[in-house]
């Protein structure tokens, strides 16, 4: 069938870029990702390469011609602005000075001659698990709240087929919300506290960072000669989960932890937003069947859905993880360029016009990227 018009999407991870295309009728041209380096430790300019780099690669292995794009999806980890300016702060993955305060969405955009949607990577998953789930019609019907367990805690909000940025970009932050500790801690263990400075916050238990620097290191004091406490930090939070699914008592306990935090996250999501799925999605999910199993049944048990709510709403996974931040930064490319078209006047392309209140209409800029 020929290809109208396509879309890419483009994960900047730390480590490497993952990339794909998406044509006009909603159809992913590659089955696996396609990958290369991502060089962000070496500074924009590297950086900017190897994205370009990227979108060569996927225009190559999907054969079709850069006159085709339309646009191009982009996501990065944060923290970033709604529109992809890089925290002045830096960021784990982009420590190098240069970083600080980048636009790396308009300087892509600039590189490739193309229009860049930017999302961060916990938006673009969500989008793409809610896309994923209902299909397109029902996706703009729908919402969902996806939450991604990983070095940190990271996930997002799609009401309405779309993501909820908030003014400031920074809605859907749901590692940072924090959660009722009572019945959750251990007699006597320390409250455990996040990186962004918060004690108690979701993100400060369930996350690998939760668990190296608040949960193992308690639990090690109540398991004195555990095998874990012989090995350096870092080594040994990533160990847990495979402790986990071998029955291990001391992991379990990490883990029911890890559980109860997650489950009171959804429950304020509940109260707050009454979505129709709530998704789940990294390490924990993907480890061992009975593993698994057991913790997203935990989840579930700590998390209180009012009668209706739990028949109307579902818990489920993030499918294809490892695709997920490019397939959701081309969704989002797609819907972006559909967007345009549907609008008739070109000086109408940025604004819409909201009636408000008081009857009177008022024009809000229209956040597109
Ligand atoms: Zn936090």
């Amino acid at each position: 069938m020929p290809v109208d018009w396509v879309v890419l999407g483009l994960d900047n991870g730390g480590t490497t870029n993952s990339g794909t295309a998406l044509d006009d009728s909603g159809r992913f041209l590659l089955d696996q990702m396609a990958e290369v380096p991502s060089d962000v430790r070496e500074g924009p300019d590297k950086a900017l390469q190897r994205l370009a780099d990227s979108v060569r690669q996927v225009l190559g292995l999907a054969g079709v011609p850069l006159e085709s794009v339309r646009a191009v999806g982009l996501d990065t980890p944060g923290p970033a602005s709604a529109d992809g300016v890089i925290s002045s702060k830096g960021a784990t993955n982009f420590g190098q000075p240069a970083w600080r305060g980048f636009d790396i969405r308009s300087a892509l955009e600039r590189r490739l001659g193309l229009p860049v949607i930017y999302n961060n990577d916990g938006n673009a998953a969500a989008l793409y698990a809610h896309y994923a789930r209902f299909g397109e019609e029902a996706a703009a019907r729908r919402g969902s709240v996806s939450v991604i367990v990983g070095t940190g805690l990271g996930g997002g909000i799609v009401e309405a087929g779309q993501v909820v940025k908030g003014a400031a970009g920074m809605a859907g932050e749901l590692g940072h919300v924090p959660i009722p500790l009572d019945g959750l801690l251990d007699e006597g263990q320390p409250t455990p506290v996040c990186n962004c400075g918060q004690f108690g916050d979701a993100e400060s238990v369930a996350s690998l960072t939760g668990i190296q620097n608040n949960l193992l290191p308690y639990w090690l004091t109540r398991y004195k000669g555990h095998e874990l406490g012989s090995m350096p930090a870092g080594k040994a939070a990533k160990l847990v989960r495979r402790y986990g699914e071998d029955g291990d008592a001391m992991a379990l306990a990490i883990f029911r932890q890890q559980a109860i935090a997650l489950g009171r996250l959804l429950t304020i999501a509940a109260n707050f937003l009454d979505p129709d799925v709530y998704f789940l999605g990294g390490g924990v999910v993907e480890a061992a069947s009975h593993f698994r199993d057991w913790f997203i049944a935990e989840v579930r048990a700590n998390t209180v859905l009012r009668e209706e709510q739990a028949r109307a709403a579902e818990i489920s996974l993030v499918p294809d993880l490892d695709m997920a931040g490019a397939r959701g930064s081309a969704v989002a490319a797609r819907e972006w360029v559909i967007g345009q078209g549907a609008l008739p006047q070109p000086s109408a392309r940025l604004s819409r016009r909201y009636p408000s209140a008081g009857g009177t209409t008022t024009t809000m800029t229209k956040r597109t990227g």
